[in-house]
C-alpha cells in the first residue's frame, strides 16, 4: 500500500499515519480538528442547538474508531500525543452519552 503522503494542512510536512489516509492529517492536526470539532458538537447540544447529522456521525464513528485504531497500534506515539488522544476519547465519550440520554435536535439532509 502507498504511503499517504504528508500532512494537508498548509505548512505542515508531517506524515499522514495509514489510519488518517481518508483524513489526509497528520496525528497532530487531526486531534486538534476532532478536539474542536467535538466541543463544539457537545456545546450545540447542550445549547440545544441543531446538530448537523454528518457531523455527528464523523465523530461518532469515524473519529472515535480512528482513536481507537491508534491507540491499538504498537507503535503509539509519545505519551503527549497518547493523553491528548484519551482526552478526545473522552470528549467522544461524553458526546455519546449527551446524544444517548437527551432529545438532540438532528438536522438530517433530505
Ligand atoms: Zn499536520
Amino acid at each position: 500500500m502507498a504511503a499517504p503522503g504528508n500532512c494537508r494542512r498548509e505548512f505542515c510536512q508531517n506524515p499522514v499515519p495509514t489510519a488518517l489516509a481518508a483524513e489526509r492529517l497528520c496525528l497532530d492536526h487531526f486531534l486538534d480538528e476532532a478536539f474542536v470539532r467535538a466541543d463544539h458538537a457537545l456545546e450545540d447540544c447542550r445549547n440545544g442547538r441543531t446538530i448537523h447529522s454528518a457531523e455527528l456521525e464523523w465523530l461518532l464513528a469515524d473519529a472515535l474508531s480512528v482513536v481507537t485504531h491508534l491507540e491499538d497500534q504498537a507503535a503509539t506515539p509519545n505519551p503527549a500525543d497518547r493523553d491528548h488522544m484519551l482526552e478526545l476519547l473522552l470528549i467522544l465519550a461524553n458526546l455519546h452519552e449527551y446524544v444517548a440520554h437527551h432529545f438532540v435536535q438532528l438536522d438530517i439532509p433530505a
